[in-house]
């Protein structure tokens, strides 16, 4: 048996009362058989809803599977979800955070940037954080993007798109209009800030709804194109691109 901290992101029911858990923790994705915690009754229900940051006792059987013993809350960190906005930047980051990790190496790292997410995220600036989650995730993913210079000639000047396939900021003379949009000097410093600045810095940013989708949009194609990371909970922001 082993007790170890992390955060619950995901619940699978099972049959009758049970559930499969996603539990993330600086070790990375475990899945945990959680028996009875859909009973009224049960003593752990309280601390394995998603978003519950929570220390668990595990059993792991002779063939590694894994289940729940007890489940002691720590903090609960889907509070004061109360938009559906930050609904739906809620579910991407979750989602996010179960699908990367096999092809996360560093962990811990992972683990610290949803946890710093979730902990951070507020009503009004929920999105903001999501973007910031997103760049740590691309980084530790080992798609940091270039931001201090054309990713082509390192041009400093004369700054007019990027592009998350070329992995950089793109300058005038490489800016090929086939595959790119120009993008305004707003969308280049959030994507410039995101990757330089610490990810809690984004209560900082101050940009339109619309700017931030914007860039939302691009990541998400980015992730399903890319690295095959196709996030359903996108869904959820469709009422807001129109
Ligand atoms: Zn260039």
């Amino acid at each position: 048996m082993k007790e170890i901290e992390g955060i619950i992101i995901h619940q699978l029911a099972q049959k009758e009362k049970d559930a499969m858990l996603s539990f993330l923790t600086n070790e990375g994705l475990l899945s945990i058989y959680a028996r009875g915690i859909k009973d009224n009754k049960s003593k752990n229900a309280h601390a394995v809803s998603v978003g519950c940051l929570s220390s668990l006792e595990i059993n792991e059987g002779r063939l590694g599977g894994k289940s729940l013993k007890s489940a002691t809350l720590i903090t609960y960190l889907g509070e004061n979800l109360k938009s559906l906005l930050d609904y739906a930047c809620f579910n991407y980051a979750l989602e996010l955070a179960r699908k990367a990790d096999e092809a996360i190496e560093d962990k811990e790292s992972a683990y610290k940037a949803l946890h710093t997410f979730l902990a951070m995220r507020k009503e009004d600036d929920s999105i903001a954080h999501l973007l910031a989650y997103i760049a740590q995730i691309l980084i530790i993913l080992g798609e940091r993007i270039k931001i201090d210079g054309c990713v082509y000639c390192d041009n400093k000047s004369e700054i007019v798109s990027y592009s998350l396939d070329d992995g950089g900021l793109v300058c005038q003379n490489h800016f090929d209009k086939g595959r790119m949009e120009k993008e305004s000097k707003d969308q280049i410093n959030l994507l410039r800030f995101l990757f330089m600045a610490k990810q809690e810095e984004a209560s900082r940013l101050n940009l339109s709804l619309i700017q931030y989708l914007h860039l939302l949009n691009q990541y998400h194609i980015f992730l399903k194109d890319n690295l095959g990371i196709d996030i359903k909970s996108f869904t959820l922001f469709k009422p807001f691109f129109q």
